[in-house]
């Protein structure tokens, strides 16, 4: 068994897994992880086979799907591990939404979304790392770590 990186293991919960290096800190915040109260464990920027990456464990965590697809925003090449009895039980490979809907207002304050009674809305594009959201309304597009940096 390869075995390069040992981090803390943990009893249930979820590993999420191949973060490009940089954005495990964007995804603790977009979902609040650090503010939940759950046992965390990150380790950023560590040597894999494939370059240097984020890992987070949650414990007693589980992500939904659509939770789970909005790890792809951040983290197009991250898997999900549902681990339960120190065993990985699951293994997810989140798909990019093609859009995403009433999760963050728009960056811009120009857009005419804001001060209508509209919920941000977002078509996606993936690029090489993380996804860029083009605002159905203004038309502008932003890398998602800006846009969640923004919706703070
Ligand atoms: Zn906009």
């Amino acid at each position: 068994m390869e075995n390069t990186i040992t981090v803390e293991a943990i009893e249930n919960g979820t590993v999420i897994d191949h973060i490009p290096a940089g954005q495990g800190l964007a995804i603790l915040r977009h979902f609040k992880l650090d503010e939940s109260g759950n046992r965390i464990t990150v380790g950023f920027n560590l040597k894999g086979r494939r370059g240097h990456k984020d890992i987070i464990k949650i414990q007693n965590v589980r992500f939904t799907p659509a939770e789970a697809a909005q790890i792809a925003l951040f983290a197009p090449s991250a898997t999900v591990n549902v681990i339960e009895n120190f065993q990985v039980a699951q293994k997810i490979k989140p798909t990019l939404p093609e859009k995403v809907e009433g999760i963050f207002n728009c960056p811009n304050d120009n857009c005419a979304s804001h001060g209508e009674p509209v919920v941000g809305t977002f078509s996606v594009k993936s690029t090489q790392s993380e996804a860029r959201l083009k605002c159905f309304f203004c038309e502008k597009s932003y890398p998602i770590s800006w846009v969640v940096e923004k919706n703070k």
